[in-house]
Order: C-alpha cells, then structure tokens, then sequence
C-alpha cells in the first residue's frame, strides 16, 4: 500500500490536496500508451504540433482565475505575482513554438557533385521532465512544449509539493485535444522515476532541482546512455560598478533578491558594490527593504509570503545566525515584520554586512529572503568574487558601460551575463549554468538540440 502524498500549504500547515503515487501496473501501461502515441506523433508536421501546443497554452491561461490561488496555497506565492507565473508559461511556451520550425530544419551541409546529404533532427522517444514546486509552471514548460514540438512524447513529474500544477498541465493538452497518452503527468516517487531512467524507458531526463536531487538522477542514469539535461541550484551574485545607476541598480537588486521569498533558482544572493557606492547602495537597499509587506500570500496586500517549509526558514534563519556569529551585521530588524516567527516558515527579509567567503551565507545556496553585500576595490576583485563559488547560473552587472560589462562578463564563469538587470529568463537565449549548476540547456534554439538525436542522410547516385 503507497503512502499518501500530502501538499501541506506553507501558509498555515493545512492540507491543500493528496494523491498517492501511481501503481507499477498503471505505469507500464501509461509508458506503452505514451510510445504507441509518440509513434504517431513523430510523423505530424510542425504547424499541427504548433497547434495542439497553442491550444493547451490558450486553455491554461483560462483556468488563470483558480490557478492563482491555488499556486499561493501550495507554495506560498503572493496572489498578486500568480499571474505573472502564467504570462510567463505563455510567453516561454509560445517563444519556443515560434522558433520550431527554423529550429528544427535540417541541415544542410552544402552541395557536393553526385550527392545529396542532410542532417535531420529527429525526436528521441519519451522525454521526462521532473520539475521542482519553485516556479512550478515555468521550470516544467522550458523543456515540456519544446519537447512536444520537437516529435517527442512526455511524461511530467511535479514536486511532490506542487501536484496540482502537473494535474492543470494535463487539463490543459486534455482541452487542448493532444493525442491521448502522448503527454501524461504521473504521481511518481523517487524510487520509480529512478527505475524509468535505469531501465531505458525514457529517452531524456530533464531535471530541475536541487544538486542532491541532480546527482540521484546522474546516478540512475549512469551507463544507460541517455541524455541528463540538469538544471540545479545557483548562488548568483550581483556585481555594482561605480559608473551604476543607483537608483536602479538597488530596487532591481533587492527585486531580485526577495522576490518569491528568494526562492529562485536565479535570484541574488551576494552582492558586490564598488568602495565609493558601498554606503549608498546599503543605505537604499535597506529602507527598500523595510518597505516589504510580510503576510498571508492571500492577501493581496502582501508582497512576501512565508517560505515554502519551516525547515528552510530555519536553514536560513540559521546561515544568518552562523554569520552574525562569526562578525557578519544583520541590518534588517525582524520584529519589525509582525509575521516573522521562528519556528514557522515566515521569515523577514534581511539583508547582511561584514560578510565573507568563509561564511556560509556568502557559498551554499539561501534559497531564502537574505542577501549579503560586501565592498569590492575594483573590477577584477569583483571578477574574482563572483567566480569564488560552486555554483555559476546567471552574474548580474550594473554599469553604465556595457563595453566593460562584456568585458567583465567574459571573465565570469556562468551560464548567463545580465547587465542591468536580473533574474529573469529570456527563452530566446540558451538557459544554461556551470559547476554544481548542472549541465545541458533549455529553451532558445540551443534547447531544441538536447531534445532531438542528428540523423545524417548520405545518398549517393
Ligand atoms: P528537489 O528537492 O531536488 O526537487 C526537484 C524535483 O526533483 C521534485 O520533483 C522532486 O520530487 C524530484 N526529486 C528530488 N530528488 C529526487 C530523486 N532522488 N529521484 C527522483 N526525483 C527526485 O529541489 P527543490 O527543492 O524542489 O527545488 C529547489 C532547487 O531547485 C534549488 O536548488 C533551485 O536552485 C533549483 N532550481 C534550479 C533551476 C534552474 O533553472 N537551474 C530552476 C528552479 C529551481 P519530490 O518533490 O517528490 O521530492
């Protein structure tokens, strides 16, 4: 007898759903639905796939109303930023429809006398797309959309945390009249999502979660010779030159750093400020922060919900205390913040001085409400910094000289150079990272390759 999964709501501990996790028989017989249907699928031209696909973003956008909610209640999100989840579902969804056709053309190696040759791109078979409760809609539609367009069937297991969000993606391609059985979202645990990867009954696995979770999944699939595209943890640094707009730089910064309670892969945790703007930019970054609305995530009022568990307030909680221990300052009050409350999932935002790399808060992932800001005398101490950790997803630099932000961002070890600006995905260009950020790419027309096998066509005459 399978245990009951049960979605417990950040919010006040109560149970917002329960499923219980697929039977072995109902997943052999979902695994050989889904390869009858992709047989038939692989064949369909891309306009007829780019339909299907338009049509389920046209009907998860309708169910918006009750999606809202629904997210806030089982990871903590403010009601008034849900919608903002789903534009960007749509906007990545259809980016990536638009650019199908051109990504997905053969190649043509040019002429050669007595010849035809090509390369093709065809679907891999079955794609699993395991996807983490932070950004629920978002992380499962970079590789789910294009997946489908690409000819491949999918099979989505969501967070344990966020099941509904996998259930309102099969109402959508159900409404959307896809083949039925091509794209299935399944109640997996651990143990048989590793057993799909060892025993080859998927093609490629797209996981995106924690590190630990990353190398389960690296393990599983080891000596089975299908693809691992990882999508893992950051610890992203912002980086404020002397030239910066200060204005800007803080309320983007301190946006980036607190938004959805800091748990985002991509947000900021470290910041580093050039000598001459260091008072300047804690002086703002602080009373902005002092601005935030800590409450009930459905309250429309609020602006900072709880974290997802209280164990990872406590995380936090902890890293903060490690550092004041060891010298660091914490420059936000947390009584001031009626909600905080040690031993529940709400937590102040804090914003932490006198820190260093030794520190934990300054090297393992937060993925919470706290940033720390240090001084940095130049560019190359900047440089040298940002690239002091184990992680490397996105490297934010605010500058009015974007020839030196090139410049900097050619020194930066990882996946993504922004400059004046952060935390945020782009679906035209390639979403990638380096170090225990993982490896592979999702979304632009990089993402497609990861999700097609080149098959060359030698004719001779
Ligand atoms: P997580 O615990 O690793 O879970 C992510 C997903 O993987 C969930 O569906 C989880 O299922 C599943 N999972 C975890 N361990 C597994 C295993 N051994 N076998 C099979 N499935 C496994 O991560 P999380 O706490 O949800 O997400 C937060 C992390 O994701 C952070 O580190 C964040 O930086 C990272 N993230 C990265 C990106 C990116 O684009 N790089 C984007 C978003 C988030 P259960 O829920 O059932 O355990």
């Amino acid at each position: 007898m399978t245990t009951p999964i049960r979605i417990l709501s950040p919010i006040d501990g109560s149970i917002v759903a329960e499923r219980t996790a697929i039977t072995d028989s109902a997943l052999a017989a979902a695994m050989g639905a889904a390869r009858a249907a992709q047989r038939d699928w692989r064949k369909t031209s891309i306009a007829e796939r780019a339909k299907s696909c338009l049509a389920a973003v046209d009907a998860m956008l309708a169910m918006q109303e009750a999606i809202v909610p629904e997210l806030a209640k089982q990871m903590g999100r403010p009601v008034r930023y849900g919608a903002g989840e789903l534009r960007g579902f749509a906007e990545r969804a259809r980016h990536m429809v638009s650019i199908a056709e051109h990504a997905l053309a053969p190649v043509d190696p040019g002429p050669k006398e007595g010849f035809k040759r090509w390369i093709q791109r065809d679907p891999l078979g079955l794609v699993l797309v395991v996807a983490p409760w932070n950004y629920p809609f978002l992380t499962a539609v970079n590789t789910v959309v294009p997946a489908l367009m690409a000819g491949n069937g999918v099979l989505l297991k969501h967070a344990s945390q966020t099941l509904l969000v996998g259930e309102r993606f099969q109402a959508a391609f159900d409404a959307a009249g896809l083949p039925k059985g091509l794209f299935q979202n399944l109640v997996l645990t651990h143990e048989q999502t590793a057993r799909l990867i060892d025993k080859r009954a998927v093609d490629q696995v797209n996981f995106t979660g924690s590190v630990a979770g990353g190398q389960a999944i690296e393990r599983a699939a080891a000596g089975r010779f299908l693809g691992v595209g990882l999508e893992l943890g950051g610890k992203d640094p912002g980086y404020v030159r002397e030239d910066a707009n200060m204005a800007h730089a803080v309320e983007t910064l301190v946006d980036g750093a607190f938004f959805n309670s800091g748990q985002s892969c991509c947000g900021i945790e470290r910041i580093y400020v050039a000598k001459s703007r260091y008072d300047e930019f804690v002086e703002r970054a602080v009373a902005l922060t002092k601005t935030y609305v800590l409450g009930n995530p459905l309250d429309e009022a609020t602006t900072l919900g709880p974290l997802v568990k209280t164990d990872a307030a406590t995380f936090v909680r902890g890293q903060i205390e490690a550092a004041t221990r060891a010298g660091a300052k914490a420059l936000i009050d947390p009584k001031s913040f009626a909600w905080d409350k040690a031993g529940t999932p709400y937590m102040a935002p804090q914003i932490v001085v006198g820190v260093d790399h030794q520190m934990s808060l300054m090297r393992e992932e937060s993925f919470g409400p706290v940033v720390g800001i240090m001084a940095v005398a130049d560019d190359e101490e900047a440089v040298k910094l940002m690239n002091d950790s184990p992680y490397g997803l996105t490297a934010a630099i605010f500058s009015r000289d974007a020839e030196a932000a090139t410049r900097i961002g050619q020194e930066i070890e990882t996946g993504t150079v922004f400059l004046n600006r952060c935390d945020y995905l782009d679906p035209a260009l390639a979403w990638t990272g380096v170090k225990d950020t993982g490896r592979g790419v999702t979304l632009s027309a990089l993402g497609y390759e990861a999700l097609t096998r080149p098959k060359s066509f030698h004719l001779k005459f």
